[in-house]
């Protein structure tokens, strides 16, 4: 058994330290798939367990990433044989089962989706979990029967990777696209090009609000929580939903139940981590057929292995534009 290149976390006295290093390959875990990994992305998550800000990572040693795109390279499972182009996202890779972040991944093959057909595993990867979420929660709110004639939609976090994917998503849907975002002032222009048709100042809705507010969208995709997800619900016109994903501004919810008992208000909890594989095979095949290969490559830039750790930080901050794919092999 030889060694591979990896992203590793390690844990010692004086905390966590993170590094490029060679990984021997008897240090893999358990799993009936082996993966040559070639692109991998950076998510929110990704940037929590780079630099240990929240007890993302439950193993040490652990290689970081929740997402990866590669090619089957041995296989005991009855799904998948060598060369099979494959895609991975959550199941507690990059958590508690060793990530993306590095030449080569061994998973159970249940965890697996086929790339699909007209998407190139680097576009998987500029998806990602980001985008990936972003769909499932496109997909919560059509079931709840949402479509562009019931009002506009709002998309909370809106220049970041799931906001950048749910304003493209929803605009090619036909929707009315209101992009919350602090960046007004830089990232405007590029909101519009995705599709957003106004774009709102993220102070608007940071702040406490009323229990129930003016009646401005009939859904909402929020990737921010805590205020911004209280005043989303609080100003969702009669029978919309809101899909709740992230937590970008905060894990509290300083609601109401006005909007709920008042006007008849849903909310939706997304999780991509354990979401189960009909779910994900629907998402990803959404996601072939609607997304905008244009768009997804105006929100995308490409980082190699070796730069990715310096990136954690940048997305904790919220300075990442839309998605970052990491390339591998
Ligand atoms: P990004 O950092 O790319 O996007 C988050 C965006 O939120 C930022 O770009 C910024 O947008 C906005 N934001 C950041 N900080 C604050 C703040 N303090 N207050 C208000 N807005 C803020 O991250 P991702 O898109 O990868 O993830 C977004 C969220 O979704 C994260 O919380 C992540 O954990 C969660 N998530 C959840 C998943 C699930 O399964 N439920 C899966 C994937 C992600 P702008 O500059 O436009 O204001």
């Amino acid at each position: 058994m030889g060694t591979f290149k990896a992203v590793v976390i390690e844990k010692g006295d004086g905390g966590q330290s993170v590094a490029l290093k060679d990984f021997d390959e008897s240090g893999l875990m358990d799993g009936d798939v082996t993966v040559r990994v070639t692109h991998s992305t950076l998510n929110y998550k990704d940037g929590l367990a780079l630099t240990g800000k929240a007890p993302v990572v439950r193993r040490w040693p652990m290689i970081p990433g929740i997402d990866f795109a590669g090619v089957v390279e041995a296989s005991s499972h009855p799904d998948w044989k060598p060369g099979d182009s494959v895609v991975l996202n959550g199941w507690g890779t990059g958590e508690t089962h060793l990530g993306a972040y590095a030449e080569k991944a061994r998973v159970k093959g249940d965890w697996l989706v086929a790339l699909p057909a007209n998407l190139t595993p680097e576009q998987a990867m500029a998806v990602g979990t980001a985008g990936y979420t972003a769909m499932l929660a496109l997909l919560a709110l059509e079931r709840h029967g949402l479509s562009p004639a019931a009002g506009p939609a709002l998309v909370t976090g809106a220049a970041g990777g799931v906001g950048s994917v749910a304003v493209a998503l929803l605009a090619r849907a036909g929707w009315h696209v209101i992009a919350s975002t602090g960046r007004a002032d830089e990232e405007a222009e590029y909101l519009r090009g995705l599709g957003a048709a106004e774009i709102i100042d993220r102070r608007e809705l940071g702040a406490p609000g009323k229990p129930l507010g003016k009646e401005r969208w009939a859904a909402t995709i929020d990737a921010v929580g805590s205020t911004t997800l209280a005043n989303a619900l609080a100003m969702t016109r009669y029978g919309g939903a809101v899909a709740a994903c992230g937590l970008a501004g905060g894990m509290d919810l300083p609601a109401s139940v006005a909007p709920f008992i008042l006007r008849g208000v849903a909310l939706f909890g997304i999780d991509s981590v354990m979401a189960p594989l009909p779910l994900r095979r629907e998402a990803w095949s959404r996601i072939a057929r609607d997304l905008d290969p244009a768009a997804l490559s105006v929100m995308t830039t490409t980082v190699p292995l070796d730069q990715v750790i310096d990136r954690g930080p940048e997305i904790l901050a919220g300075r990442t534009r839309g998605r970052v794919v990491v390339t591998i092999a």
